[in-house]
């Protein structure tokens, strides 16, 4: 884009190199295995990814919401799944941690995250609660100087590698009355439950945390009781704008790989890429990933500036993933019985993708927020 920074620049070469080198020859292998490419994630943390947007004083990069973005397209080209993990590690934990832990918990859990010593998630969603996420049931109750901690945490993207997990949790019976924890593997301050199976995303691993009597010390805990739904809320326009950028990378993927096929791929003894339909899925699916980047861009640098808004966030997180599941389904159709088979890339993206129309809120609950910002002005029901 016209408008990055000479240090963008420098970064979206950087992870093209890296996405190109580490992440694509084995995505194949880990979406199979349903494996996690660690090498790959510890090497994130030696060329200065995992803190892309922690201060420089905890080893951080210091940089933004479209740097972020950036590294997301970049490393979802290649593998939308290691992609999630790097986001609930560097935008879910990292970053709450970030803005909104105190000076003693930053020093002692950054360093070592952003170095990639450390992996981290993010335990928000349980097993009843996901969309519904104010009515979360695990529970704090304060003891002495310590909290005891019961309860489990579903769909928690890095669950069973993590040294360090960002968990919300109800410490009163009023709806908001939520409290956030930095808690710790070595301390036994939480458990891992079962891996979770999944359609896509599979190089992504998925499980469960579960709390039983944990004790936790009051250093533990983020801030004050029920400062949660401000972190929550704080940090998950980021999260949409940064996950979106998977999208992007994924629709760049399928439209240079639908390009590269329609050349080469022969039928009735010319290039399918000379039949006007094709011609028609491929002009469609430029365009659409040409729109997809200047409105996702657009917002990230807005966000940078300043200007933010949940129903923007929420804008970008309803359209991209939508557009980029469109024309993962239009590169299969163009591969013919290729794009179905596991051949070639397309497949997986698709069912990688699908993902991002439901992690961090699912395209109805976007609706609901774009909805409600539009409609502000509607009287309460008396
Ligand atoms: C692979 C994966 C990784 C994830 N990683 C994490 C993670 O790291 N940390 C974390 O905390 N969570 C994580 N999640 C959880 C994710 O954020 C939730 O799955 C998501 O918020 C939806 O919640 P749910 O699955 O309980 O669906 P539900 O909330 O039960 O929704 C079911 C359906 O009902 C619809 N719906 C719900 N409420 C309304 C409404 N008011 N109006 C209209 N429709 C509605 C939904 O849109 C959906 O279609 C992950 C999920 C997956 C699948």
């Amino acid at each position: 884009m016209w408008y990055f920074s000479e240090e963008e620049k420098a970064l979206q070469e950087l992870c093209r190199d890296f996405a190109i080198n580490e992440l694509a020859p084995k995505a194949e292998h880990h979406d199979n295995e349903e494996s996690f490419n660690i090498e790959a994630f510890k090497k994130m943390g030696e060329i200065g990814l995992l803190g892309i947007t922690a201060d420089p004083a905890y080893g951080g990069s210091g940089l933004g919401a479209t740097a972020a973005t950036i590294v997301m397209e970049e490393l979802g080209k290649a593998c939308p799944a290691s992609t999630l993990s790097y986001l609930a590690h560097s935008i879910l934990c990292v970053n709450n941690i970030q803005n909104n832990a105190s000076e003693e918990q930053k020093q002692k859990y950054l360093p070592k995250l952003i170095s990639g010593e450390w992996i981290g998630c993010m335990g928000m969603s349980e097993a009843d609660y996901g969309s519904d996420a104010v009515g979360i049931q695990t529970r704090a109750k304060l003891e002495g100087d310590q909290y005891k901690i019961n309860g489990s945490k579903m769909w928690i993207t890095n669950a069973q590698y993590s040294d360090i997990a960002y968990v919300y949790t109800r410490t009163g019976e009023e709806k908001k009355n939520l409290t956030t924890f930095i808690l710790e593997k070595d301390k036994n301050q939480f458990e891992v439950g079962k891996p979770i199976h999944k359609m896509g995303m599979r190089a992504s691993p998925t499980g469960e945390l579960i709390f039983k009597n944990a004790t936790v010390p009051l250093a533990n805990r983020v801030g004050e009781e029920g400062d949660s739904v401000y972190h929550m809320m704080k940090n998950l326009e980021i999260e949409r704008i940064t996950i979106a950028g998977i999208s992007l990378g994924v629709a760049r993927a399928c439209t240079e790989q639908s390009i590269k096929y329609a050349q080469e791929r022969k039928q009735f003894g010319k290039e399918i890429g000379k039949f006007q339909l094709i011609q028609k899925m491929i002009a469609e699916m430029s365009t659409e990933t040409d729109m997809m980047a200047h409105f996702l861009y657009g917002v990230a640098k807005e966000y940078d500036n300043g200007n933010k808004g949940p129903a923007i966030a929420a804008k970008v997180k309803l359209a991209l993933p939508k557009m980029a599941t469109k024309i993962a389904l239009d590169a299969i159709q163009l591969h013919g019985g290729y794009g179905y088979s596991r051949e070639f890339p397309v497949e997986r993206l698709m069912r990688d993708n699908k993902l991002n129309e439901i992690g961090a809120g699912t395209n109805e609950v976007m609706i609901m927020i774009i909805a409600k910002d539009l409609l502000k002005d509607l009287k309460p029901k008396k």
